[in-house]
C-alpha cells in the first residue's frame, strides 16, 4: 500500500472514530473520550493533519476531547476583533480563535 492510500484510509477511520465519539459523549463520556483519543492516535501515526473543526474539540492544554455545550463554553466576545472564547471544562483552559469575517 502506498502512503496516499494509507493517509485516505486513516483519516476516514479518524472521521468515524471522532463521529461515535461526539455521538457518546451524551451516554458515556469515558468512551468518548476513548474514541476521540484512538483518532489522535492515528492521526498522529500517521502524520497527517485533522482538518480544523476536528482540532478545535481537542483542549490545547490537556488534550482531551471537549465538546461545546457538554465539557467546554464558548463564549462570543463583544470587543472590535470578533473572536470566540472556548474554556475547557476539565482543565480550565482558555483560548480564544478569531472569528473570520
Ligand atoms: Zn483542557
Amino acid at each position: 500500500m502506498n502512503k496516499k492510500n494509507i493517509e485516505r484510509i486513516a483519516a476516514e477511520r479518524i472521521e468515524i472514530l471522532i463521529d461515535n465519539a461526539l455521538r457518546e459523549m451524551h451516554n458515556d463520556e469515558n468512551l468518548s473520550q476513548s474514541y476521540a483519543k484512538l483518532a489522535r492516535k492515528i492521526a498522529m501515526r500517521v502524520r497527517i493533519r485533522m482538518p480544523y473543526w476536528m482540532r478545535q474539540l481537542f483542549c490545547k492544554k490537556c488534550k482531551q476531547f471537549i465538546v461545546p455545550g457538554f465539557n467546554s463554553r464558548m463564549r462570543i466576545g463583544r470587543a472590535k476583533v470578533k473572536c470566540i472564547r472556548i474554556t475547557c471544562m476539565k482543565c480550565n483552559h482558555v483560548y480564544r480563535k478569531l472569528i473570520e469575517s
